[in-house]
């Protein structure tokens, strides 16, 4: 059994990491934040690395790496915050749905611009009635001159108003169709006729924005089908396997970060005399909060394997997921117990970590969901 990273993945990291301090240490990416601001140095930097290459096949042009190489990386930057890292793994989980389920010249024309950072992809699941439902989505796609015409609106569209981003957009193109069949999945350009976006204001994830998509009789041509049509459901499964497990390296790094940032803090702040991360009360919060981060990387990691070997993960994504969300979410509130009246003002970093943890139990699944999934694969149903 062998826990470490192999030569190549621990270069990759201190890449990442020296990346990190150079381009978006945690300051900057909460002033982006604060700011609203989508850097193009951060998305041309990461291209420059071959980092948006690095999972594919060498056969499509890729990197010929794997996903615990893109966990790796995603861990580094959740350092920075976890929009960063979502920068960087929003794209890549559709651009695996592209090299899983694409047809010849989806892969050779959108996702060879992937891998040279030249388009990116965002994902439209949710709708105003269908989150956790995600099967429950209406939005329609009919005949239309060879091809579709699409009406309807998704929700928490992450990345849609990013230049050169392309909606990869679950629609029904079965009315009549069990509800988990005649589902397909589209490619909609977002500049296209009919289609309108609106930004939502939330707590975080500013760098890359979170939008409402309206689709009014958005005309789409034939070969923007990934995937078998109305096979949707299995495409959609895939791709919320993948984005459960790349999440996981943002949710750790993010969480050993605010991990890092409270121990610094409880090693110089004094007070009665002494550091109060010298007071057993805090010390043995940070002794268990290290051992929670521990355990969730492990996890990550176990469920990062799983996928890279080609073998079923939905369990183990689940408790991977649930796990390292659950555990951002819990040093952020430490940290800023620790901080105290100094994470308190917006303009420490602890408190931006505090606000960006919350969507971590939200999107890519609530923590109720991972639950109701690992009950299932234990034979249990849940409602
Ligand atoms: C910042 C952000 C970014 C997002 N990005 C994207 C994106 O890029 N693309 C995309 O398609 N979606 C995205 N989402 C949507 C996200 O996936 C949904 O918010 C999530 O799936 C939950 O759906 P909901 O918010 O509608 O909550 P609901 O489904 O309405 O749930 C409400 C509550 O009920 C609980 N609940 C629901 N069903 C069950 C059940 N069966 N058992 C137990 N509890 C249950 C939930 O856990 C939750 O606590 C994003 C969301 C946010 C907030």
């Amino acid at each position: 059994m062998d826990f470490g990273l192999s030569d190549e993945q621990m270069l990759l990291r201190d890449t990442a990491r020296s990346f990190v301090e150079r381009v978006c240490p945690p300051e900057v990416a909460k002033d982006w934040d604060d700011t609203h601001t989508t850097p193009p140095e951060l998305f041309s930097g990461m291209a420059e690395l071959g980092w948006f290459g690095m999972p594919f096949p060498e056969a499509l042009g890729g990197g010929g790496g794997d996903v615990v190489d893109l966990v790796v990386i995603a861990e580094e930057l959740g350092r920075a915050s976890l929009d960063v890292a979502m920068c960087y793994s929003g794209t890549l989980i559709g651009g695996l749905l592209l090299a899983r389920w694409g047809s010849p010249g989806q892969q050779s024309g959108m996702l060879t611009d992937i891998m040279n950072g030249k388009a990116r992809l965002a994902i439209g699941m949710s709708e105003p009635d269908a989150g956790s439902d995600a099967a429950a989505l209406r939005t329609s796609a009919v005949p239309h001159d060879g091809g579709f015409l699409v009406n309807g609106q998704k929700m928490w569209c992450t990345g849609a108003g990013v230049p050169a981003t392309t909606i990869a957009t679950y629609v029904r193109t079965d009315r009549d169709a069990p509800k988990h069949q005649g589902l397909s999945l589209l490619l909609i350009d977002p500049t296209s006729d009919g289609v309108e976006l609106r930004r939502i204001p939330t707590l975080a994830r500013h760098i890359l924005g979170t939008y409402e998509v309206f689709l009014r009789d958005v005309v789409v041509p034939s070969d923007a089908l990934v995937g078998p049509r109305n096979g949707g459901w299995q495409v959609m499964l895939s791709g919320l396997e993948i984005e459960r497990v790349l999440m996981c390296g943002g949710y750790v790094g993010a969480a050993q970060a605010t991990f890092d940032e409270a121990l610094a803090y409880s090693k110089a702040r004094e007070q009665f005399g002494r550091p109060v991360g010298t007071f057993q009360a805090i010390a043995h919060d940070l002794a268990d909060l290290q051992t929670e981060i521990d355990a969730a990387r492990l996890l990550a990691y176990r469920a990062a394997w799983l996928l890279s070997q080609g073998r079923d993960c939905s369990r183990e994504g689940a408790m991977a997921k649930l796990k390292c969300s659950e555990t951002y979410v819990a040093a952020a509130r430490l940290g800023m117990q620790i901080l105290a009246g100094h994470g308190f003002a917006t303009e420490s970093v602890m408190s931006f970590r505090w606000r960006e943890s919350i969507v971590a139990t939200i999107s890519a699944g609530t923590s109720q969901i991972q639950r109701n999934g690992i009950a299932r694969s234990m034979g249990l149903r849940t409602y």
